[in-house]
């Protein structure tokens, strides 16, 4: 067992933070407050290859694994967790999903574009009345012959008003349940009959647009389904045990910058006539946060080693996602206690980590449903994929 990086992985780590404290610090803040999506980091971060990893190098990815993805939306994520959507909207969603279910022509149409950040990608799944409960989704996609027609509505879609391309799930077959969905690619800036909704107010991840996507008679081609007709639901499900690692890390990240903070905040606050790190409790504090960090971070090491390998990762995927956005939540918590006031401020990121850590706690799965994964797969109710 292993637990020291490749030469490779180190060269990515340090790429991936020197990227993240250039490109993307400087703009923290101010985008926080504007609540602005500054598309150009993601065109940036394709420039330097650092959305080609899972992709091979004929379509334009960089040949590098899940290993290697991990470390770099790692090290991006800690500097702000919004832009862990960068890896997971783009690759982790529709290129590698493509990759892996697509045919010849939809590889070489979209995938190298998603790669080298001239296309921003996204996947619509949830709808108003459909969360959790993905097969009750009401959206459908009717066979007209020569092109499909899509009608119905998805909702809380990280990316849908910025996105160039975007797999969206609807019903091809509504009296079927899980067996009637099916999946298409959309081509956002050429397709008419979608009308794409900013969610403006939301609690946190203020950079990162989310939409409400409309789709009144939208005519996609025919040679935009993706994979086979009705099978959209298993295509959904795999995909998510990818995207899934984009929470898992995205957490993991944020705890780690909690917990730097922290240490920082520690050693120059002093009460007492003494750095308030001196104090027993807020070592215990700090002590709890190191812990838990370290447990998430080589559980989504864990559960990537097994994707790289291979292996079944439904249930280390969701435990990485799960224990993650436990710790995340937890260390932002803290964070909050030991900056005393100042946490209270907008001075210091302290608000800003605990309105980003309780994302994890909804998306890609809510932790209820995490838990029902885990339990479902150790019970023997279910298999591990
Ligand atoms: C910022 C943001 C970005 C998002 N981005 C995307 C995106 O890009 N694409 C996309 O498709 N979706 C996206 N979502 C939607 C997200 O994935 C869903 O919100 C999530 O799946 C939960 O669905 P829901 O909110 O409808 O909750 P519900 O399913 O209504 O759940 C409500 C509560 O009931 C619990 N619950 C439900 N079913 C069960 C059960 N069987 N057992 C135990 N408890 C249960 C849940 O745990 C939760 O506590 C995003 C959401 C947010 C907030």
């Amino acid at each position: 067992m292993d637990f020291g990086f490749s030469e490779e992985q180190a060269m990515i780590q340090e790429l991936a933070a020197d990227f993240a404290k250039k490109e993307i610090a400087p703009y923290v803040e101010q985008d926080e407050e504007n609540h602005y999506y500054r598309r150009e980091i993601l065109t940036k971060m394709g420039e330097l290859g650092l959305l080609g990893f899972n992709i091979p190098e004929e379509y334009g990815g960089n040949g590098l694994g899940w290993m290697e993805s991990v470390t770099a939306l790692y090290e991006i994520a800690k500097v702000h967790t919004s832009w862990r959507l960068s890896i997971s909207g783009n690759i982790w969603g529709p290129a590698l999903t493509i990759l892996e279910h697509g045919t010849e022509e939809q590889k070489q149409k979209y995938i190298p574009g998603l790669c080298s950040g001239e296309l921003v990608g996204s996947f619509a799944i949830t709808e108003a009345n459909s969360g959790s409960d993905v097969a009750s989704m009401k959206m459908t996609a009717k066979d007209m012959g020569d092109h499909w027609l899509l009608n119905g509505s998805k909702m809380w879609i990280s990316g849908g008003h910025t996105s160039d391309v975007g797999l969206v799930f609807a019903k091809t077959d509504p009296s079927a349940g899980s067996r009637g969905i099916s999946c298409f690619i959309i081509d956002y800036n050429n397709t008419e009959g979608i009308t794409r909704i900013p969610i403006e107010k939301k609690v946190g991840m203020w950079p990162a647009p989310t939409s409400e996507l409309v789709f009144e008679d939208a005519r996609i081609p025919k040679e935009n389904l993706l994979g086979e007709e009705n099978r959209g639901f298993q295509l959904c499900m795999w995909m998510l045990n990818n995207t899934r690692m984009g929470c898992a890390t995205g957490a993991a990240a944020l705890s780690a910058a909690c917990l730097e903070g922290c240490i920082q905040y520690a050693n120059e606050r002093k009460q007492f006539g003494q750095p308030i790190g001196k104090f027993q409790m807020i070592q215990q504090q700090i002590a709890e946060m190191k812990m838990e960090d370290d447990a998430a971070r080589y559980l989504v090491y864990r559960a990537a080693w097994l994707k790289e390998n291979k292996l079944p990762s439904q249930r280390e995927t969701s435990i990485a996602k799960l224990y993650s956005c436990n710790a995340a939540v937890h260390a932002a918590n803290t964070a909050m206690k030991i900056y005393g006031s100042y946490g209270y401020s907008e001075e210091y990121p302290c608000g800003r980590w605990l309105r980003d850590a309780k994302q994890f706690e909804t998306l890609e799965g809510t932790s209820n449903i995490h838990m029902t994964i885990v339990a479902g797969i150790e019970l023997g109710y279910q298999p591990n994929r």
